[in-house]
């Protein structure tokens, strides 16, 4: 963080120091009485459960949303926090939701300051929020969702869900425009279909707070609403991010070739690494001559299901070619991507696949072997195409040397010139 350039330390800063003076002065204002502590509860688990249910998709999402906002409608329980909950209830909300993304989306590859800020932005637009309810309903104080109704209601909700948003926007976007001068503000505004995600988010929140303070117990059927709504939502943009391969249902070349880059940059950012595998399998001309090319196909399949099982749910394996596969282990060191790559080739070798061949008979395809080359940046690479190319030379070698086997790309700096 301190390696930022002084306008965006001073914003980073400012923000951070606006936040912790916002919740010093508004403490007092409002009891934290047992209701309250019932309801924050209701909203943290049911915050917990939604983005459970949706972090591979947030996942990708995010690596989409590199350079622009990244929206999601965890604004749904915020917004309804906004309605409920003292401020520094509404904030513990805030942090939990942050946290378990931290930790279950980005398992810590995160820049930290950045989430740090993005989380201040939003306890400062739900403060803005707060602010407005309690200008519409002078000396109310929480729950306003007790108290708002009637076209005043409607009026004070409106205003306080466009101040959540507003303030919240406006930061995050000054923020992408100042760390990223080269690149045109205009894509600092993201698109403007995540002005509605916000806005149903909004919408939602205030139906939530209406169950809660009145059936708490229909809680359950709002939650499987907004999970509903968020995968209906959002899938259709997943799926156009992530270009799958049918055959397969792996992501395709291009698509892992762009969530690679993005990778690179993180592990630059955050100075980690990044591990890539290389998988080819062996003969697999002799698969298709022997039973046929759908059985090939079957092949395939049930390679792609066995390769994305034997890696950790945040590698992304995708298909390059024909009978070739690629790897992102992001946050993998050189002993640790050895250690990935024999296990791919252990579990491929011992991978039965059913499969029916040109006469119509049932068949066992068993005893296939694969090859895999390995490289992690930084030791082998700093750029992903070197990097690619010496995970190829590597599978190359492992084809060489009687395949079945692996190779770890060796690291051009300790290689004597005698070798
Ligand atoms: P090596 O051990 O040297 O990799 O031998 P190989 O036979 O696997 O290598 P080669 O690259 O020469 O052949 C790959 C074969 O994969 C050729 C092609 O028929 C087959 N193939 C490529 N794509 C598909 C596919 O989508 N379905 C099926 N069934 N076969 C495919
Ligand atoms: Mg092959
Ligand atoms: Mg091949």
């Amino acid at each position: 963080m301190w390696s930022l350039s002084r306008w965006v330390l001073t914003l980073v800063l400012g923000v951070e120091a606006a936040t912790l003076v916002v919740l010093a002065t508004t403490t007092h204002l409002d009891q934290v009485t047992t209701r309250s502590w019932i309801w924050f509860g209701l909203l943290s688990t049911a915050a917990v459960i939604h983005l459970e249910a949706a972090r591979g998709i947030e996942r990708i999402r995010e690596i989409a949303a590199d350079g622009t906002p990244y929206t999601h409608m965890q604004s749904v329980w915020f917004f309804a926090g906004v309605l409920l909950l003292p401020l520094p209830l509404i904030t513990a909300l805030i942090l939990i939701s942050f946290s378990h993304e931290w930790w279950r989306v980005f398992r810590g590859r995160a820049v930290v300051y950045r989430k740090v800020y993005s989380a201040c932005t939003v306890v400062l637009g739900c403060g803005a929020a707060v602010l407005a309810l309690g200008a519409f309903y002078p000396g109310a104080g929480q729950p306003y969702a007790a108290v708002v109704d009637g076209p005043l209601g409607l009026a004070a909700v409106l205003v306080a869900g466009l101040l959540y948003r507003l303030v919240n926007y406006a930061l995050i976007v000054t923020a992408i425009v100042v760390t990223n001068p080269d690149r045109p503000a205009r894509t600092a505004l993201g698109h403007p279909s995540d002005q509605l995600i916000i806005a149903a988010s909004i919408g939602l929140g205030h139906a939530v707070t209406t169950v809660v303070v009145e059936r708490p117990w229909s809680m359950p059927l709002l939650l499987v609403t907004v999970l509903a709504l968020h995968l209906g939502l959002l899938l259709p943009q997943f799926r156009t991010a992530a270009r799958t391969d049918g055959k397969t249902g792996l992501v395709d070349a291009t698509f892992w070739n762009d969530v690679a880059v993005r990778e690179l940059d993180r592990a630059r950012r955050l100075s980690s690494s990044l591990g890539v595998l290389l998988v080819d399998l062996d003969h697999f001309k002799h698969i298709n001559d022997r039973y046929g090319h759908l059985a090939g196909d079957e092949v395939l399949k049930a390679v792609a299901t066995a390769l994305r099982q034997v890696v950790r749910g945040h590698d992304l394996v995708g298909r390059f070619g024909g009978e070739e596969f690629a790897v992102l282990l992001p946050g993998v060191d050189t002993g640790a991507a050895e250690a990935a790559a024999e296990r791919v080739r252990a579990t491929i070798s011992v991978l039965t696949v059913r499969v029916v061949d040109r006469s119509g008979s049932p068949q066992t395809i068993a005893g296939l072997t694969c090859s895999v080359g390995a490289a992690v940046y930084p030791e082998t690479a700093k750029e992903l195409s070197p990097l690619l190319l010496a995970a190829d030379e590597a599978l190359y070698q492992a084809k060489n040397t009687g395949r079945d086997r692996t190779r770890v790309a060796l690291v051009p700096d300790t290689r004597r010139p005698s070798d």
